[in-house]
């Protein structure tokens, strides 16, 4: 088993429904949930002018190898009913690996950690809550200090 930090997104439909389903949906496909963090309502970044998200992050423990794991997050993705293909547009439901055993992936489907998650309010408040001392990426900086340090200013307020 192996742990893996994901950040699930919604910004159209029932926001906090479509969180719901993708908990369920990860915990029957992907592995076992050990920890979640709030949910918080976000600002959008990078296309503004769209409704605002509900973001949070979970930890699973999944005995998944990080392709088969993104294939599974895609196929939930979908099933959600996830249409658009805009870079950063609306969606119902995206999710996002930030972390997975602590190892770096830079291939042609997966970029992980991601390579602006240092600059992203809404990914970094949310895993900083479950995972402060986390490092994520090969720079040696925890998550609480990467969340201290960010120059991002969109707002970012949990909710639930
Ligand atoms: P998006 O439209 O933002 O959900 O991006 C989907 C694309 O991001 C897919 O083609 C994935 O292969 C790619 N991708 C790269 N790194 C990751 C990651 N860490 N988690 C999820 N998707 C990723």
């Amino acid at each position: 088993m192996v742990k893996a930090y994901l950040l699930l997104g919604s910004n159209i439909g029932n926001r906090y429904e479509n969180l719901h389903t993708a908990r369920v949906e990860i915990s029957r496909l992907c592995g076992q949930i050990i920890t979640s963090s709030g949910i918080y309502e976000t600002e959008p970044w990078g296309e503004p002018g769209q409704p605002w998200f509900y973001n949070q992050v979970i930890e699973i423990a999944t005995a998944l190898p990080a392709e088969e794991l993104l294939n599974r997050l895609q196929q939930i993705e979908t099933a959600a009913g996830r249409t658009r293909e805009r870079k950063w547009g609306p969606r119902i439901l995206d999710i996002d690996i930030l972390y997975y055993d602590g190892k770096i992936f830079r291939t042609e489907r997966l970029t992980i950690p991601p390579a602006e998650l240092h600059l992203r309010r809404f990914a970094l408040t949310p895993l900083a809550e479950i995972a402060p001392l986390l490092v994520p990426g090969s720079d040696g900086q925890t998550t609480g200090q990467l969340l201290e340090r960010c120059p991002d200013r969109l707002v970012v307020r949990r909710i639930v």
